[in-house]
C-alpha cells in the first residue's frame, strides 16, 4: 500500500527546487520550513490513510450513470467531503475567497500525494483548482463574488469544457454556440465530450467553464469565448436554484481512471428550464476565451505532470516491496540457502533504480516549474524572467513526468513478473491510469511543439541558454566536490548538457531559417533530451545537498546510477534531432 514519502518530498522542495532559498529571502510570506513540514505531514497522512485505501474500490466500481446522474464509487462522496473540509482545495487560492494563498510549490507537492493515493479521485480537485484560477484572473467581480468562495471551499467543483468530437488538439474548429441575452447573460448550446468529473454526486453544484462561439465571432481560435455555466442556477441570496439546461448524456468506458467520470455533456437541448439553452455568463472578453482558458490549462498541465510523478512514486513503492519479498533463483554472489530475493538480481535492481531515478527526476523538474511560477508571482524583481522560466519548464514537466509515469508503471509490472499482469496485485492499475496523462491537457506531442516553437525562442533564445548555463554550474559543482561516490557524474552531465546545447542551437537556427518541418521532426526527442539532462542535474543537486537530511549518500549513488546508465541516451537523442529530419520526411512515402 502507498505511503506518502513526506521527507523526500520536503527535501526536493527545499533543497533541489529552491523553496529553502525562497523562504530565507522572505518571498514566501509567513511560511517557514516547520509549517511546510507540518502541512506535508498532514497531507501525507490523509493521502496514505484515507485516499489510497479507496483507490481500488474506485477502479473496480468506476463511476456509474443512471437517469442522467452519476454516482461516484462507494465511499468517495465522504472522502471528497472530508478532503475538502481539510481546506486542501484552497491552498493557493486567494484569501479574500477563503483560500490560504500559499505557494504553488506546496500545492503541487500535495497534488502528488493525492494522485499517488488515487489519480481518478485527485482529478476532481485538479479541475476545480484550474477553474478557480481562470475565474479569479479573468472573471468579473460579480461572478467571483457569487462563485469563488464555494469553489475554493470545495463545496462546488469545477470543470473544463473544451473538447468536441471533431475538435481536440485543434480547438479552432469547435462548434458549441453562445447567444447573447438582453440581461447580460448568454445561452449555450452544443455537445462537449470527455469532460472530466462533468457530473457527479460528491459536491452540491458543478461549475462548468465552457468554450463556445458567438454568432458574429470570427473563424478559428480568435472567435472563441469562455462561459461560466453552473449545473444549478444560483439565487441572489446564494442558495441553489433551478437545474440549468445541461446534463451528462453518457460516460466513457476507459482503460483506466475508472473512478473519474468522463462525461459527454449536452448543453441547451431543452431538457431543463422553460427556455432552451443553458444559462451562462461570460468570463473575460468576448472572443478572448482561449487566452482565459490558457490560464487554466497551464496550471492544469503542471498538475497533469504531477500525475506522472505520483504514479512513478506509487508504482516504485509497490515494485520495491514485492522485489524484497519474492524469491527466485540465485543471484550472482548469493551464498545463502534457498533462493535469493529478486531484488538481488542485477536486472531487477536495474529496473528498480531506473524507476527511482525517473521518479525523483520528474518530481524535481515539476517542483522546479512550480518554484518558477511562485517566483513569477512573488519575486521582488525579474518577474518576467521567472514567467519565462515557468513557461519553458511547463511542457517539459508535463511531458517528461507523464512519459516517466507510463515507463515506470510498465517497469513496475515487469518487476512483478506474471503477478504484475494480474489485476489483484494492483501494479496493472498504475499503468492503466498513467496512460491517459501523456494524452490529455495537450498531448505530449503538442507539448513538444510548444516547447520548440514558442518556448525556445523566448527572449531571443536567451532564456533557454541562461538556463543551460545554470545547469552547467551544477555539473561544475559536482566536479569540484571531488566526492568519489559521484563516479563519472560530472563528465556525464557535461556531455548531456553539451548535447542539449547543440540540439537547442540547431533547433533555434532551423526555426530562424524557416525550416519548421525539420525542427518539428525532432521536437519530441528534444523534449526527452531536456528532461533527461534536467533529471541528471537535479539528482546531482540533491546529492550535493546530501547533508541536509539522513538519506545522505543514497542520493549520490542514485545520481551516479542515473548519470552512468540513463544519460547516455542524450547523445542518441541529439543525433535524432540534428540528423533525423531528412530520413523522416523521405520515409513518409511508406505510410500508405
Ligand atoms: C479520460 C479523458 C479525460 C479528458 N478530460 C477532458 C476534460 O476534462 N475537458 C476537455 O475539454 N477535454 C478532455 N479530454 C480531451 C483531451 O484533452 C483530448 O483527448 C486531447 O486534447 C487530444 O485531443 P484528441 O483526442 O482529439 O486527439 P487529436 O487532436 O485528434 O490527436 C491525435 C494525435 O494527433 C496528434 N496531433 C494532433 N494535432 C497535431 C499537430 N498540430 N501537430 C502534431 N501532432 C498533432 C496528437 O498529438 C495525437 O497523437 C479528456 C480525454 C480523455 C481521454
Amino acid at each position: 500500500m502507498y505511503k506518502a514519502p513526506v521527507e523526500e518530498i520536503a527535501f526536493t522542495l527545499k533543497h533541489v527546487a529552491g523553496m529553502a532559498e525562497a523562504i530565507d529571502s522572505g518571498l514566501m510570506g509567513d511560511l517557514g520550513e516547520d509549517l511546510v513540514d507540518a502541512i506535508l505531514a498532514e497531507a501525507g497522512r490523509f493521502a496514505t490513510e484515507e485516499v489510497a485505501p479507496l483507490a481500488d474500490t474506485g477502479d473496480r466500481q468506476g463511476a456509474r450513470l443512471s437517469n442522467g446522474e452519476v454516482k461516484t464509487p462507494d465511499g468517495w462522496r465522504d472522502l471528497y467531503r472530508n478532503w475538502a473540509a481539510g481546506g486542501w482545495n484552497g491552498l493557493t487560492a486567494p484569501e479574500e475567497f477563503g483560500g490560504q494563498a500559499l505557494p504553488h510549490m506546496l500545492n503541487v507537492a500535495t497534488l502528488e500525494m493525492w494522485n499517488s493515493g488515487s489519480m481518478a479521485f485527485a482529478l476532481c480537485p485538479t479541475l476545480t483548482m484550474g477553474a478557480i484560477e481562470a475565474l479569479n484572473v479573468h472573471g468579473s467581480a460579480a461572478l467571483k463574488e457569487k462563485y469563488l468562495a464555494r469553489m475554493v471551499s470545495g463545496e462546488w467543483t469545477g470543470t473544463m469544457n473544451l473538447t468536441e468530437p471533431h475538435a481536440g488538439s485543434d480547438l479552432g474548429v469547435l462548434r458549441a454556440r453562445a447567444e447573447r441575452r438582453d440581461d447580460g447573460s448568454y445561452r449555450i448550446f452544443g455537445q462537449k465530450i470527455f469532460i472530466t468529473w462533468g457530473e457527479h454526486d460528491a459536491a452540491d453544484n458543478i461549475i462548468h467553464l465552457v468554450l463556445a462561439r458567438l454568432p458574429d465571432a470570427p473563424d478559428g481560435t480568435r472567435g472563441i469565448s469562455l462561459f461560466l455555466v453552473p449545473k444549478f442556477l444560483i439565487h441572489d441570496d446564494g442558495s441553489l436554484g433551478a437545474r440549468n439546461d445541461l446534463y451528462c448524456h453518457s460516460l466513457e468506458h476507459k482503460l483506466g481512471i475508472h473512478g473519474s467520470p468522463t462525461c459527454t455533456m449536452i448543453y441547451g437541448d431543452g431538457k431543463f428550464g422553460e427556455e432552451k439553452g443553458a444559462v451562462g455568463w461570460l468570463i473575460g472578453e468576448e472572443n478572448r476565451g482561449l487566452a482565459c482558458m490558457f490560464t487554466m490549462m497551464n496550471n492544469a498541465r503542471l498538475a497533469v505532470g504531477m500525475q506522472g510523478v505520483a504514479i512513478c512514486e506509487a508504482a516504485t513503492q509497490k515494485a520495491l516491496a514485492y522485489a524484497k519479498e519474492r524469491t527466485q533463483g540465485k543471484a550472482p554472489g548469493w551464498s545463502g540457502s534457498g533462493m535469493s530475493q529478486i531484488i538481488e538480481h542485477p536486472d531487477v535492481a536495474r529496473m528498480l533504480l531506473t524507476m527511482k531515478a525517473l521518479t525523483q527526476g520528474s518530481r524535481a523538474i515539476a517542483y522546479a516549474c512550480a518554484h518558477a511560477i511562485d517566483m513569477a508571482h512573488r519575486a521582488t524583481g525579474r518577474r518576467g524572467h521567472w514567467q519565462e522560466r515557468a513557461a519553458l519548464l511547463t511542457p517539459v514537466a508535463k511531458s517528461f513526468a507523464t512519459d516517466a509515469g507510463v515507463d515506470v508503471a510498465s517497469l513496475g509490472i515487469q518487476v512483478h513478473g506474471g503477478m504484475g499482469f494480474i489485476e489483484e496485485t494492483g501494479a496493472a492499475r498504475y499503468l492503466r491510469d498513467a496512460r491517459i496523462a501523456p494524452i490529455y491537457e495537450g498531448t505530449n506531442g503538442i507539448q513538444a511543439i510548444d516547447l520548440v516553437t514558442r518556448k525556445l525562442p523566448l527572449s531571443g533564445g536567451e532564456q533557454v541558454k541562461g538556463f543551460i548555463a545554470e545547469l552547467k554550474a551544477i555539473a561544475e559543482a559536482v566536479r569540484s566536490s571531488n566526492l568519489d561516490g559521484f563516479g563519472t557524474t560530472a563528465d556525464r552531465l557535461e556531455s548531456a548538457l553539451a548535447d542539449l546545447e547543440v540540439a537547442t542551437d540547431w533547433l533555434l537556427s532551423s526555426l530562424a531559417e524557416g525550416k519548421s518541418a525539420e525542427a518539428l521532426s525532432g521536437a519530441t526527442p528534444y523534449q526527452r533530451l531536456f528532461g533527461l539532462a534536467l533529471t541528471g542535474c537535479y539528482l546531482a543537486k540533491g546529492g550535493l545537498a546530501r547533508t541536509a537530511d539522513e538519506a545522505g549518500e543514497g542520493r549520490i549513488v542514485l545520481c551516479r546510477f542515473a548519470a552512468e546508465n540513463l544519460l547516455s541516451e542524450t547523445a542518441a537523442l541529439k543525433d535524432r534531432i540534428v540528423n533525423g529530419a531528412e530520413s523522416l520526411a523521405a520515409a513518409r512515402a511508406v505510410l500508405v
